[in-house]
């Protein structure tokens, strides 16, 4: 008898799929609008100067050794200032438990995780859509996952009043899933005031809000701004949790860095929040990676390098935006009917498009653009050498 005979194939990861397609293909005008990663105007993967001058830095003087179990404190202490803002007062009240995670993935995994293991009984709300690894983490941790309205087809907005009925109708005391800005796939985010009501009605319906925060400063290009949620919630006195992640906004995305926080009653809970925290990845991976740890820590604990950082944020953030600009300006020179508008009105890394799966289809048959069926657009894919084709391309399909 054979031993894994009855294992069958695991079905494919959507976005994987679509870069395996492009890939094999030959044509010299694909493109590929799938992937979730920043790409530079030549279409070229970018490593950030501050990385590469804190890598400079580090390189030499940096050993071997294994960090703690619950990763560098250098590294933690400058994430939590980033999310929580620099003179936050749950941080000088060391109200937080806070580990380094293995990027915004780990982050969400090992709360999914804690969850379990302390309120077993509790489930997670998360929104319709959601980027599809948050279905995987939360399965995959044992929690059951219940959704949320989020998304306004027709408008292609955000569906405020069917997310405050589900905020309303959920049990008291559940825990939600929030993007903190630049919602994947959508890229559809409350307003500031939106935040606030949300974040009142959480108040009378004793919810506890995880943030999902992967694009700090990605969205309008200041990492201040992008926080604004997670400050409102502080303002009203809650306790949030949040998994931070240095994938997008400082492009360490196979350095795996990011960090978990759980903000706590007081600093005694903390520290007992923190210690199990520990203990949930002492048996998964013992401890996080070095190197990535040592970057950030790098960047963000010196002025120059930090500045350096905020205004390459801004620049990854600015071309995105203007090729929002430049991709809406061709589908309407093109005479296109249709509105537009939602491509400039999203924000961060995705443009959900609203075109249908037999639409994607054709835009890879007939023009070779690779995307997820859900009309979901990395922006990051777009350049001002190709947009004109993009643009002419969705012009014929959506026609
Ligand atoms: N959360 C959201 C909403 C994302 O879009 C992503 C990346 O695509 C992540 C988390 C996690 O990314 P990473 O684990 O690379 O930090």
């Amino acid at each position: 008898a054979s031993w894994f005979g009855h294992v069958e194939p695991a079905a494919k990861d959507p976005i994987l799929g679509v870069t395996e397609a492009f890939l094999a293909d030959t044509s010299p005008d694909k493109m590929n609008v799938g992937v979730g990663a920043y790409r530079d105007d030549d279409g070229k993967p970018v490593v950030l100067d501050c990385v590469r001058q804190a890598e400079q830095r580090i390189a030499g003087s940096m050993n071997m050794e294994y960090l703690p179990m619950g990763g560098s404190v250098k590294m933690i202490d400058e994430s939590l200032k980033l999310a929580y803002g620099e003179g936050s007062e749950v941080i000088k009240d060391k109200r937080i438990a806070a580990v380094q995670a293995l990027s915004g993935t780990g982050g969400c995994r090992l709360f999914a995780d804690f969850q379990k293991r302390f309120m077993p009984d509790s489930q997670i709300y998360i929104p319709t859509p959601t980027w599809a690894n948050h279905h995987n983490i939360w399965r995959d941790a044992h929690v059951p996952i219940k959704t949320f309205t989020y998304y306004h087809p027709e408008s292609r907005g955000l569906d405020f009043s069917g997310l405050m009925d589900d905020i309303k109708n959920a049990p008291d005391g559940s825990f939600f899933l929030l993007h903190a800005c630049a919602h994947n796939p959508t890229g559809v985010d409350p307003s500031e005031e939106q935040w606030r009501e949300i974040s009142h009605q959480f108040k009378v319906k004793k919810h506890f809000p995880f943030f999902d925060m992967a694009y700090q400063g990605f969205a309008s290009g200041d990492p201040e701004r992008d926080a604004k949620a997670i400050r409102i919630f502080l303002e009203d006195g809650h306790q949030i949790g949040c998994a931070q992640s240095f994938a997008k906004n400082m492009g360490l995305y196979g350095q795996r860095t990011g960090c978990l926080s759980i903000l706590c009653d007081d600093e005694t809970q903390a520290i007992a929040v923190k210690s199990q925290l520990q203990q949930l990845a002492r048996p998964m991976y013992s401890n996080p990676p070095l190197h990535g740890a040592l970057i950030v820590s790098t960047i963000l604990s010196d002025p120059e390098l930090k500045s350096l950082w905020l205004k390459e944020v801004k620049g990854m953030a600015d071309r995105i935006i203007g090729m929002r600009t430049a991709l809406k300006e061709n589908l309407e020179n093109l005479g296109s009917p249709l509105s537009w508008e939602h491509i400039t009105n999203q924000i961060g890394m995705f443009c959900y498009s609203g075109m249908k799966p037999e639409q994607v289809d054709r835009l890879t048959n007939e023009f070779h653009i690779y995307m997820t069926r859900n009309g979901r657009i990395s922006m990051a894919g777009v350049t001002t050498g190709n947009v004109a084709y993009l643009a002419n391309a969705i012009h014929e399909v959506t026609k």
